[in-house]
């Protein structure tokens, strides 16, 4: 009964104005999905975004938010600012966060809370480098990045969460997790919500893999049990791949 995600996120690509063309390919590409569509775009682009995709089944998110609410940040963008633009999602702790710009589970878990009081909906990346999957500390990774991530999260707000897999060695490596390894994981993380949560919520909560997701391998990645869907980043830059991916879910 959950709901199944696709989402792009669209990284350090497309200037407003390019984005339209994307958007523009994108709407009737995707509007019989059976699952719910959502493009994270540059903050630069989300207005254009918001605008374009009004009446439309896309829903919009954001790729970062900072945790504070206002103030002397100078470059950050509030969860306010995202909700007053009628952005209804935000990523948070993407491993390119983390890795590049120095992004903490413990800022993961600031930024999670302050999108999640302000009313948007989050997807929380988690996921293993090569090194710790090498190492055999996966779930234990996962685990504890999920549990830090949702500190002070509400059952309540559990609505409003999706967690995405994100094999960090899977990303824009062309190299995907096989669909065996996304199940395991994706799995391993529904049992942690199960315990932070109950039964309910973990059977409610959307589980995502994103990692070198394509028009070729989706199928066999979503038919998996607890794999409810994906965030993509390469391929939901061509609408045809993206709406493929859609179309698979
Ligand atoms: P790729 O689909 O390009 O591997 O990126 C995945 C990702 O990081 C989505 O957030």
């Amino acid at each position: 009964n959950r709901k199944a995600i696709i989402a792009g996120n669209w990284k350090m690509n497309k200037t407003a104005t390019e984005a339209v063309e994307l958007i523009d390919a994108l709407i009737p590409a995707v509007k019989d999905a059976n699952c719910e569509v959502v493009i994270c775009t540059p903050f630069t682009t989300l207005v254009t975004a918001v605008e374009k995709t009004k009446g439309t089944n896309i829903h919009v998110g954001a790729e970062n938010v900072h945790f504070e609410k206002s103030g002397a940040f100078t470059g950050e963008i509030s969860a306010d600012m995202l909700v007053d633009l009628g952005v209804e999602y935000v990523i948070t702790g993407h491993s390119e966060r983390r890795q590049y710009f120095a992004e903490t589970d413990e800022t993961v878990n600031k930024r999670t809370l302050a999108a999640l009081n302000a009313g948007l909906k989050v997807l929380v990346c988690v996921g293993e480098n090569l090194t710790q999957r090498e190492q055999g500390v996966t779930e234990e990774l996962v685990r504890m990045q999920t549990k830090i991530a949702l500190n002070g999260v509400t059952a309540e707000q559990m609505a409003n969460v999706v967690i995405a897999y994100e094999p960090v060695w899977a990303i824009g490596t062309g190299k995907t997790a096989t669909s065996d390894q996304a199940q395991e994981v994706c799995a391993a993380i529904r049992k942690v919500l199960g315990e932070l949560y109950g039964e309910a919520v973990a059977k409610a909560t959307t589980i995502q893999y994103g990692g070198s997701m394509n028009a070729g391998n989706a199928e066999e990645l979503l038919g998996k049990p607890d794999v409810d869907g994906g965030l993509i980043g390469g391929a939901s830059l061509k609408a045809d791949a993206f709406a493929t991916i859609v179309a698979a879910a």
